[in-house]
């Protein structure tokens, strides 16, 4: 007998040792729900959601082991051992010099964005995440998204969707000059365009074209483990090395990063920033004392950083990843089967339906997107959110209408280690509902709404 029999069911990597209940509402109860939130899932409660796909961030479940590290915890206000044990673990794993931890990943960019960026700079990146893109505009900078066209394509199934045109990125050097590009970034996974992710091909070429210019390579790496997951999979020359080896390869070609640790990291808060620059370090650390804390916490507690030191290291574990990815295929194979349009291929953490395609009967401007998720919440209680005009509209100029967001989506994230795959059979089940009801939903007009950020607080009516 081979030791590893293959068996064609990924099943999940561990037992269920805690558990927090939900609760199945009736129809009813739904749809008062949805009349008192003003049909803004934002503003349901989450004790209202039986299964919760708003996002993947800070969501994730917890081991026996990071619970056991809370413990370890160690809260001294200066050089403490859970900062020595997290600084030991980014050093190992990602080899920058300088390790400095924030309470999440826009606190982590803020501080970078603050020091390196004068008015006027250009920072280009694969497609910039929306924090990334406020926190380099608030320096009064211009963030530019470079991905290439097929990462625009939501049929495009090129396996790595998330890669950056260099062709584009040598015409903007060329077109701005390097000494007004303070760093150029690299999304892994490329969260806002689908989850997809960038090759160690494309890191290479990145580099090669910033490296002449002096101009720095900087990873947004809150997705770090799923991208060098898809590069084993996907990136012949990379499939007999080990996932930590991957990352280590992806990380020798920048010259820092802003983490997120609420995805990849397994912790419910975290984030940090590394470097290699040791004057722009102490300034990060100087700042970082001004709004997140001492450089040994960076607004976390001692138990978060141990905590988050031992998800690292979990989050890279091939059988955990394996099981991870195949539960975002298994959702986006499984829509796509009951004839959903969705973003191809399935990314890393989540998947996002196609809603113009859907619903063609609802014109943008009556946002078939919110339609869609409001219509998941109502038939099954499944929360989801829009990624369309809701979020991304803008008000035309003569102020008569709205330019509308490219794609009209829906985004179903997975939150990690937490659901089983029957949650995903049961959200399937409630998929299917919805689909063979599509051609019923009407879209949704905006009542009420603040002058930015619209969609955390808009007030909608359904028509
Ligand atoms: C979540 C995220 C951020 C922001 O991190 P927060 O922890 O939410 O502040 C930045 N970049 C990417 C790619 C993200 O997914």
């Amino acid at each position: 007998m081979p030791d590893k029999p293959h068996y064609r069911t990924v099943i999940e990597p561990f037992i269920i040792k805690s558990v927090q209940p939900i609760r199945l509402t009736t129809r009813e109860q739904r749809e008062r729900v949805l009349r008192e939130a003003r049909y803004n899932l934002f503003r349901v409660r989450s004790q209202d959601v039986l299964i919760d796909l708003l996002t993947d961030s800070g969501t994730g479940a917890m081991s026996s082991e990071q619970w056991a590290a809370l413990m370890r915890g160690d809260e001294a206000y200066a050089g403490s051992q859970s900062f020595q044990r997290f600084e030991a673990v980014v050093k190992k794993h990602f080899g920058f010099r300088h390790v400095i931890p924030t309470h999440q990943g826009r606190a982590a960019e803020r501080i970078l964005f603050s020091v390196v960026c004068k008015p006027g700079d250009v920072v280009p990146n694969n497609t910039h995440f929306d924090t990334t893109r406020a926190n380099i505009e608030f320096q009064q900078a211009v963030a530019e998204d470079l991905v290439i066209e097929e990462g625009k394509d939501p049929t495009s199934r090129h396996p790595f969707k998330g890669n950056l045109d260099t062709e584009k990125l040598k015409a903007l050097i060329q077109r701005v000059g390097a000494e007004k590009i303070p760093l150029c970034m690299l999304t892994i996974t490329n969260n806002s365009g689908g989850g997809q992710p960038v090759s160690m091909a494309n890191i290479r070429e990145v580099k090669a074209v910033l490296e002449p210019h002096g101009i720095p390579l900087y990873f947004d790496a809150a997705r770090f483990a799923e991208n060098a997951y898809f590069i084993k999979l996907r990136e012949p020359e990379f499939r007999d090395w080990s996932v930590p080896d991957i990352v280590r390869k992806m990380m020798s070609y920048a010259d820092g990063c802003t983490v997120s640790a609420k995805k990849d990291g397994l912790v419910n808060i975290g984030g940090f920033l590394c470097t290699n620059d040791d004057l722009l370090a102490q300034q990060e650390k100087d700042l970082l004392i001004l709004t997140e804390g001492f450089p040994t916490y960076g607004g976390l507690a001692g138990r978060d950083l141990d905590a988050l030191a031992v998800g690292l290291e979990e989050v890279m574990e091939e059988d955990y990843l394996k099981y991870r990815l195949a539960e975002t295929r298994y959702l986006g194979d499984h829509l796509t089967e009951i004839g959903y349009p969705i973003v191809q291929p399935p990314g890393g953490h989540a998947i996002y339906i196609d809603a113009k395609s859907l619903l063609p009967h609802i014109p943008p401007s009556h946002y078939p997107g919110q339609s869609l998720s409001i219509e998941f919440y109502l038939e099954g209680g499944i929360r989801t959110v829009e990624i369309g005009s809701v979020m991304f509209g803008k008000p035309s100029p003569d102020g008569t209408g709205e330019i509308p967001a490219a794609m009209e989506l829906v985004r179903l994230a997975l939150p990690r280690r937490t659901h089983t795959q029957s949650h995903i059979d049961y959200v399937l089940e409630v998929a299917r509902v919805v689909y063979e009801n599509r051609e019923r939903l009407r879209g949704v007009r905006i009542t009420r709404q603040p002058p930015f950020l619209r969609h955390f607080t808009a007030e909608f009516e359904l028509m």
